[in-house]
């Protein structure tokens, strides 16, 4: 088995992108005669700056000898790769051998490749010392995310699947003729087994890309057959090429565990924490909390405006509410993308009403207590009354418009509280 690893193929002005490279790489060793068993769309870190739109690096697992490999997709990035593009920078690693089988360190270059930063040096160097085939175009930075590729099937365990059919190529950068009807139809058939294929409240089509492309529509789920029906079922603009991917997307494969005092800018964690300071909306309707550990740590939390409805799960939240969380931190905030509510504050102290005539007590002055005005009655201070909440215990999430690639939806399950997910 040869494996490619491929990436940073793909252009902001040409609209190009990753998948569709591949894409072609898989077609011209189709035409050698080889064959095509995996092809892997894998998400790294959604922090990395460098990144196009989602960082998104491709493998291809084929029979073709390791030479052949390398000179056809060389050939597909030598056509493709968008010249002019400073911010390109084109990568391919080829190994020889089972992919499930990579050195040890190959496979953690993978898992770090989603959760932490790499170098180009460190990805030549790596991918030298393994005995694998490479090939940069101007800096190559690209080899980066093809050695997670390369590194990926043994690295992840969990893999989700999407379906993506693209387009004509003359018809890319122009509005995409899709019947969004169809797609409501058969994201609704095919739910929960394909997910994220519309966003049901904001009424859109979350399948159909906006950015320019040659991407028409790309369907997610767990299950090949429902991404397959789903596409089918879309009425379209015709349909140039459709391809199956693996991927891990979907599998919250960016989070690691952490504690709230020890985060790192450009990473994304699962904490604990309370509910330290009550949520507030500021300018651009962004929602933020503030939480804290026993440690004394506070960490504020921000869920976006283009969260959209999760933002009245983050205002529903009260001061002393046990919360985990999940997201990336930038900029000392963490971008919340779910949420469990561990255990809710439901008691609030209040000024007490008169036992006797019920009306609201007054203070009786400082560290006095409280005082009926009417009946004289007194008490000694404030009382705990029960509040009522509009959130339950569980796990909250963003919703499908506003999902990152790699975030696991709830509808998956797995989780370990009970689950309100979003659709
Ligand atoms: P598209 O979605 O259109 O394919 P993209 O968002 O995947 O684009 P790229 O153009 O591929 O973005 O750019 C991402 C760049 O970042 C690549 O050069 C890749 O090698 C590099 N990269 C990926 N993961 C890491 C990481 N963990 N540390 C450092 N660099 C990384």
């Amino acid at each position: 088995m040869t494996v490619i690893g491929l990436d940073d193929t793909d252009s902001r002005e040409q609209g190009m992108c990753t998948t569709y490279a591949a894409t072609l790489v898989a077609d011209a060793i189709r035409e050698t005669g080889g064959r095509v068993d995996r092809r892997l769309l894998v998400r790294l870190n959604p922090a990395v700056k460098q990144k196009t739109r989602g960082n998104a690096a491709l493998a291809l697992h084929t029979d073709v000898s390791p030479e052949t490999a390398l000179g056809l997709a060389a050939d597909v990035v030598d056509r493709l790769a968008v010249g002019d593009d400073p911010r390109t920078s084109p990568g391919v690693v080829v190994a020889d051998g089972d992919p499930a089988a990579v050195p040890e360190s190959v496979r953690r270059f993978a898992r770090d490749a989603v959760r932490d930063f790499h170098a180009t040096d460190d990805a030549v160097k790596l991918a030298e010392s393994a005995g694998y085939r490479h090939r940069g175009w101007r800096g190559g930075r690209g080899r980066i995310g093809a050695l997670a590729a390369v590194g990926a099937w043994a690295a992840f365990e969990e893999w989700t699947y999407e379906q993506i059919s693209y387009r004509e190529f003359d018809r890319c950068g122009t509005p995409r003729a899709v019947d969004e009807d169809s797609v409501f139809a058969a994201a609704e058939a095919a739910y929960p087994d394909a997910w994220d294929t519309v966003d049901t409240e904001e009424n859109q089509a979350v399948c159909v890309p906006n950015a320019p492309g040659p991407i028409l529509h790309g369907v997610r789920g767990d299950d090949v057959n429902a991404v397959r029906s789903v596409a089918e079922r879309i009425e379209s603009e015709p349909v140039e090429r459709t391809t199956l991917f693996l991927t891990n997307q979907g599998t919250d494969a960016h989070l690691r565990a952490g504690r709230l005092g020890d985060v790192e800018d450009g990473r994304a964690y699962r904490l604990d924490g309370r509910v330290y300071a009550a949520p507030e909306t500021r300018a651009g309707g962004h929602v933020f909390v503030t939480l804290a550990d026993g440690s004394g740590a506070t960490l504020p939390c921000v869920a976006f405006e283009p969260t959209k409805r999760f933002r009245d799960r983050v205002r529903a939240l009260r001061v002393g509410d046990e919360l985990t969380v999940c997201g990336e931190v930038s900029d000392g905030t963490l971008k919340l993308e779910k949420f469990a509510v561990r255990a809710l504050n439901r008691v609030e102290t209040v000024v007490p009403d008169c036992p006797d005539c019920g009306r609201r007590m007054k203070s009786a002055g400082r560290n006095q207590g409280y005082r009926c005005r009417a009946c004289g009655t007194k008490t000694a201070g404030k009382t705990e009354q029960y509040v009522e909440r509009d959130l339950e215990e569980g796990w909250y999430e963003v919703p499908p418009c506003a999902r990152r690639h790699v975030a696991k939806p709830l509808v998956r399950g797995g989780f370990d509280a009970p689950t309100h997910p979003e659709r």
